[in-house]
């Protein structure tokens, strides 16, 4: 069974507002970064687990004030 990213293959749709400002922001892509230092969506766990199976990190950032923050995609069955 293979999985695949539902954001990546444009199945779903992510409508994340920038904490700081309120804009929406946009999809960067995913990104192979899983230990980034300042990630609050992975705890430490899973972290030090490595890179977990079947998710996708994407970068989200905003267009506006330059924040940017990533989040876990769980991945789905095709
Ligand atoms: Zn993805
Ligand atoms: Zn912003």
């Amino acid at each position: 069974m293979d999985f695949q990213c539902p954001l990546c293959n444009a199945l779903i749709n992510v409508d994340e507002n920038c904490p700081r400002c309120g804009s929406k922001m946009d999809d960067y892509g995913p990104v192979e970064d899983y230990f980034a230092p300042y990630n609050p969506y992975l705890d430490r766990d899973l972290v030090s687990m490595g890179k977990p199976d079947h998710q996708c990190i994407h970068l989200f950032a905003c267009p506006d004030c330059g924040y940017d923050s990533r989040m876990v995609i769980n991945q789905i069955p095709v």
